[in-house]
């Protein structure tokens, strides 16, 4: 029987392992583990790759996030306004420093924020937009920035799966004013451990982040501000670099995988519009087609300049989700539910004060979506057999 694992990281070393080793033993044989000339390499090539003037390492996501937020001084009673939907770590930094995520609803089709609730939920206590590109797709920037420049607010991309992700020819991570990456080790770029970027062309930013990383300490011991340790390590940083020269070549796996997928699924007769809440299944959208939808079946190029990156292929499904995610399991196929509580609805959260039926597109991804395997090496054949399960599955609902 043919297995299919969500994602299978030993893959990916076996192609890279002599490179990787390589690097690991210049750190090993320089002894100089923390930032330093192997952290500051990578982040020439990361600015470079994402298009900025800026990029600094930092110590993961998720840092990346409450850097940027302290970059900006925000401060407790203040307002940020992001998606419910997406990874904890999205608002999570928003509380950790006193402030209120103040959510807005997404897109149904990309599962972005959608522009159009966010001017409505600014007050005088906003001070940022935080949009998150899930699953490796670019939200709808333009409308963002023109919302942001109007109400003088700040816009943090969280670009933790979005890395090379492009939006009309810019890059994620370039199009707002500080860009957040994860170097996790199962985000497109991952590394051997926990780590992650910060992007921005704004030179002020820039220089606070960086302060900001060593406990804010400039010059060292004297300290302005209240930083905190958000420094890469070079072990981390040397591996991220040989990655990172293979990861546009991964891309192309992982597109040329979900192409795949909607060409099998397309055949089965089963999926429909996005628009098609009870359609048995849905394929993902992709941004940039002028059309009804944007499943591309049997197209040959992306969009022009639009890039999805494929962190994950995400399925909308009409009818019974968990039983399909179990009877994949059974068969030794790994999903995962990107995420099954919206971030309005949790515990931690009460305080904030939302409720259930606040979000209703939020809260019906959550209880649709289900994410198959999509990491590049996977075969022809396995991509056959989660296909043909999903069917049997279906079929037998009949
Ligand atoms: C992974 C992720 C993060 C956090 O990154 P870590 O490196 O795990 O801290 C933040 N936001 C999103 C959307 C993510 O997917």
């Amino acid at each position: 029987m043919t297995t299919v694992p969500l994602l299978d990281l030993k893959l990916q070393y076996a192609t890279i392992r002599q490179e990787i080793q390589t690097a690991i033993n210049r750190v090993c044989d320089s002894q100089y583990f923390i930032l330093g000339p192997e952290v500051q390499a990578l982040e020439e090539e990361l600015a470079a790759y994402c298009r900025t003037k800026f990029a600094l390492g930092v110590s993961s996501g998720t840092d990346a996030l409450l850097v940027a937020l302290m970059a900006i001084n925000l401060q407790p009673g203040d307002e940020v306004i992001t998606t419910p939907y997406t990874f904890f770590a999205t608002a999570g930094s928003i509380a950790r420093l006193g402030a209120k995520a103040v959510f807005a609803d997404i897109d149904t089709k990309t599962f972005n924020i959608d522009p159009a609730h966010i001017e409505a939920r600014i007050t005088p206590r906003t001070r940022a937009i935080i949009p998150v590109h899930l699953y490796g797709q670019c939200a709808d920037m333009d409308p963002i920035m023109d919302i942001a420049e109007r109400h003088s607010l700040y816009v943090i991309e969280d670009a933790a799966q979005a890395i090379g992700a492009e939006y009309k020819g810019r890059r994620a991570g370039g199009i707002g004013h500080i860009g957040c990456f994860s170097f996790f080790p199962s985000k497109n770029l991952g590394a051997f451990g926990d780590g992650g970027a910060v992007t921005t062309n704004d030179p002020d930013l820039a220089t606070q982040m960086k302060i900001l990383r060593v406990h804010g300490s400039e010059p060292k011991y004297y300290h302005q501000f209240v930083g905190g340790n958000f420094r890469l390590d070079a072990l981390q940083a040397a591996v991220v670099r040989v990655k990172l020269k293979y990861l546009d070549g991964w891309t192309a796996g992982r597109q040329h995988n979900a192409q795949r997928y909607n060409n099998l699924f397309a055949k089965l007769g089963l999926t429909d519009a996005p628009d098609k809440h009870d359609a048995l299944l849905i394929l993902p959208f992709e941004s940039g087609q002028s059309g009804q939808y944007a499943h591309r079946v049997d197209a040959t190029a992306p969009f022009a300049n639009y890039r999805h990156i494929y962190n994950q292929y995400v399925l909308r499904v009409g009818q019974k989700r968990d039983e399909l995610r179990a009877f994949l399991t059974e068969r030794k196929i790994g999903t995962e539910i990107y995420y099954p509580v919206p971030l309005h609805l949790q515990k931690c959260f009460t305080d904030w004060g939302y409720c259930a039926g606040n979000y209703p597109a939020s809260e019906a991804a959550a209880e649709q979506t289900i994410a198959l395997p999509i990491y590049p090496e996977l075969t022809e054949e396995q991509l056959q057999t989660v296909v043909e399960a999903i069917a049997t599955f279906y079929d037998g609902l009949e």
